[in-house]
């Protein structure tokens, strides 16, 4: 088919663009382009790659939460608002929207799983963890190992089937003694209220099909070739973070220390009642918060903003967030 110039130019008066498409295609105006495309409605996949030196790391989204603020004891809605205004956020509604975010890293020799999301057992808004690996190409039998920052359940969840197999086959489970001790303890469990009890039950489903493979780490070591674990203790008692070191760049995986992108490094202070110790979840904080806005480390989070990937800068007392920016190649 030919068009002339006159043709070309009536297809894009009458139709716009789509109409000059429609007739480079072969196809009559009135069989596509006219009618208004239907909007998609869905999110695209949450998912981004970057590099930290020679590591290549994947951010998966599991979905999003709607937090109560009476989860945050210290919390002034009025102080809440000004920093969502001065941050150019929508304006705040009743409850906190906040991410689930986990990892994969890999170093080139092994790849790493770090956290899981929820699976089903926190509703509808979240659930995305493994269609989110799936669409990153990271096939489940590929991973060596699982490291866990916590055992609560938007972070181990996506590891195990409901009815009780190992979804990574291969995967050596690596957790810190503090934390598989408190979850594993009758006496801890019985004193817990119902939604905590949940995570007992939860901590130890999902972690079973991998007791022949599993590491407990007791100290700040070197786990795996390149990643550090740090003990971050507080918002549980074995919450612990990881420093990727490669080629001269680092990287903090720093877990649940902050749970409000928009809050909480305005005002440290503000702990979230889940936390095992409210006070030293603070501490922690504030000790994280100090050392990565000093040496200008990069840290990644839990629920920091979706991909979870920004730097800290300290003033006075307070803190503020800078997300980075979109890493174009690898
Ligand atoms: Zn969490």
């Amino acid at each position: 088919m030919t068009l002339s110039r006159r043709e070309l130019l009536r297809g894009s008066l009458l139709t716009g663009g789509a109409g000059v498409m429609a007739s480079l295609a072969g196809l009559p105006f009135s069989e596509a382009g006219l009618a208004a495309a239907p909007k998609v409605r869905i999110q695209t996949p949450g998912m981004y790659r970057f590099s930290v030196g020679n590591f290549e790391v994947t951010a998966l989204l599991d979905g999003y939460i709607d937090a109560d603020p009476t989860l945050i004891p210290s919390y002034d809605g009025l102080k809440a608002t000004q920093l969502y205004q001065d941050q150019f956020r929508p304006p705040l509604a009743e409850k906190i929207r906040i991410p689930i975010n986990s990892f994969v890293i890999n170093t080139g020799e092994k790849v790493i799983l770090i956290d899981s999301g929820t699976a089903d057992n926190m509703g509808p808004t979240l659930g995305q963890f493994t269609g989110n690996l799936k669409a990153a190409g990271i096939a489940p039998e590929s991973v060596d190992a699982i490291l866990l920052t916590h055992m609560h359940v938007d972070h181990i969840s996506g590891i195990t089937s409901k009815d009780g197999k190992a979804l990574f086959p291969n995967a050596e489970l690596i957790v810190h003694k503090a934390d598989w001790d408190y979850w594993n303890d009758d006496g801890f469990m019985s004193q817990a209220g119902d939604f905590m009890k949940s995570n007992f039950v939860n901590a130890r489903a999902m972690s079973a099909p991998y007791l022949k493979r599993l590491t407990l780490v007791e100290e700040d070591i070197e786990v795996l070739p390149g990643i550090e674990a740090i003990a971050m203790p507080g918002h549980t008692p074995g919450h612990t973070g990881f420093i990727l070191r490669s080629e001269g760049q680092e990287l903090l995986i720093w877990g649940d220390v902050v749970h409000f992108t928009a809050l909480q490094f305005a005002y440290p202070e503000w702990s979230i009642v889940f936390d095992s110790d409210m006070e030293l979840a603070e501490k922690t904080r504030r000790k994280m918060l100090d050392r990565v806005s000093a040496d200008k480390l990069a840290v990644l989070g839990s629920h920091l903003e979706f991909p979870g990937l920004g730097h800290v800068a300290r003033n006075g007392d307070r803190y503020s967030y800078h997300q980075s920016s979109w890493q174009y190649t690898l």
